[in-house]
């Protein structure tokens, strides 16, 4: 029997299993998960809860009820990969070898990186909604804030979901709006990208969107420290941006065992191969969704079609074939932009977010880079694909590489 490995039962981990457990003869081949994490978690979720949008039941579901059956899920942390040696040494001393490993440890938010953030004033003027403890704690806050200054401040990039704290404070618009807030409270974007997103044509649409939502925007901000008792963020070059509640997104790494076992960069992510996920460092190791280091968004919707293309190409890798350069970065994502309104982005490697339609066989099309109630529909719609297709590995009508269909080119 052959062993595949796959560290991390997260998104792309679980995704990758289904899709494996289908192509791969399950008389030649053992697949096995390892994850400490016995629920998991549906992270786009967590934008939600703080405005009571969902609750904690429309994000969480048990990791089990997504592994296939002839796959085996080990409960523990993987605390060493001996790439040399084919081996993973787990937290209960255990090891397993493998002949072939997936990476899938995912990013996790780092608060206790930037001074002053984690401190005596976390959870109470100070929060975030990247992980579901935050989440849950902010929307306790929401329930009874009175309105005042809220800074939304991305810490450092990348990030998971680059969007979301853009979604978070649009939402936080049309929430202090509906509950008669809105006139007391003012809204910041603090971001240390020179504008609301990363890409030009992007960043100047959803620029002028902020703006006419009255959410300013402070750009070119690389936060230093934050001053919990004077309530402020220093940047390096010494400028400060006052709050009444700070809702930060902290520094994002990939997990400690990347770093440990020699195989991460300086934040702990795995550099690979951005077309076949193929590792710098072993040819018999792949890392998929948010762990690798490739220039392309730490998304969901990034891993899926990620495992489309890596699935295909371990097939023949295995059968002694070579991989082909097939994964061009696509990334596509709904933005949630307040009173029933989204907006969509879709984009690769090379080519940055367009104006235009996007074609969706039997429901689209849906509108690019402007606002529109279809595209909220298309958002909330992702939670049911996520937890009935996406996770399952089952294919959509969608190609995995990006197309130029509807995009307008001015
Ligand atoms: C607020 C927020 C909003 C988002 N919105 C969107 C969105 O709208 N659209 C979208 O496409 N994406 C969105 N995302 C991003 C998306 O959730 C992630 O990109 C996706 O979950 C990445 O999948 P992954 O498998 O790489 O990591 P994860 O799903 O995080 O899984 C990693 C797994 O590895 C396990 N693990 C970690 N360390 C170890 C270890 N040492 N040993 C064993 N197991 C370990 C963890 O327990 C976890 O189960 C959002 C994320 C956040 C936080």
């Amino acid at each position: 029997m052959k062993k595949l490995l796959i560290l991390g039962a997260g998104t792309a981990g679980t995704m990758v299993a289904n899709r494996l457990n289908r192509m791969l003869d399950m008389d030649e081949w053992f697949i096995t998960l390892v994850d400490p994490e016995p629920i998991h978690f549906y992270q786009p979720g967590f934008l939600f809860l703080p405005f009571g949008i969902y609750t904690k039941k429309d994000v969480m579901k048990p990791k089990h009820d997504f592994i296939p059956s002839h796959a085996k899920l080990i409960k523990s942390n993987v605390e060493m990969i001996d790439y040399e040696h084919n081996q993973v040494h787990l937290s209960d001393s255990s090891t397993l070898d493998y002949d072939y490993l997936v990476i899938a440890t995912g990013a996790n938010i780092h608060p206790e990186e930037t001074p002053g953030l984690a401190e005596h004033e976390w959870g109470k003027s100070i929060h975030t909604f990247y992980s579901f403890e935050g989440a849950m704690a902010l929307a306790q806050k929401l329930r009874t804030w009175e309105g005042g200054r809220m800074v939304v401040n991305v810490v450092e990039n990348p990030i998971k979901c680059p969007v979301a704290p853009l979604e978070f404070i649009m939402l936080a618009d049309w929430c202090c709006h509906e509950r008669g807030l809105r006139e007391k409270v003012e809204l910041v974007y603090v971001t240390p990208l020179p504008g609301a997103f990363t890409k030009p044509i992007a960043s100047k649409l959803l620029g002028e969107m902020l703006d006419k939502k009255g959410i300013k925007v402070e750009p070119d901000f690389v936060i230093e420290r934050v001053d919990p008792d004077a309530k402020k963020i220093v940047s390096y070059d010494e400028r400060e941006i006052p709050y009444d509640l700070l809702v930060s997104v902290p520094l994002n790494k990939g997990a400690d065992v990347i770093g440990k076992s020699g195989l991460g960069d300086e934040l702990n992510f795995s550099p690979v191969n951005q077309y076949t996920f193929l590792s710098d460092k072993k040819d018999n190791i792949f890392v998929l969704g948010d762990a690798s280091n490739i220039p392309a968004s730490k998304a969901g919707s990034v891993a899926h079609f990620a495992v489309d293309m890596f699935a295909t190409n371990f097939m023949r890798y295995v059968e002694g074939q070579e991989l082909l350069p097939t994964f061009d970065g696509h990334a596509n994502c709904f933005i949630e932009s307040g009173y029933g309104k989204g907006v969509l982005i879709d984009f690769n490697y090379t080519q940055e977010p367009l104006p235009g339609r996007y074609p969706l066989p039997g429901v689209g099309p849906f509108t690019l880079l402007e606002e529109s109630e279809m595209n909220r529909w298309g958002k909330l719609m992702f939670r049911w694909m996520y937890w009935n297709i996406l996770l399952k590995g089952q294919e959509l009508p969608l190609t995995p590489n990006m197309s130029m269909a509807g995009k307008w080119l001015s």
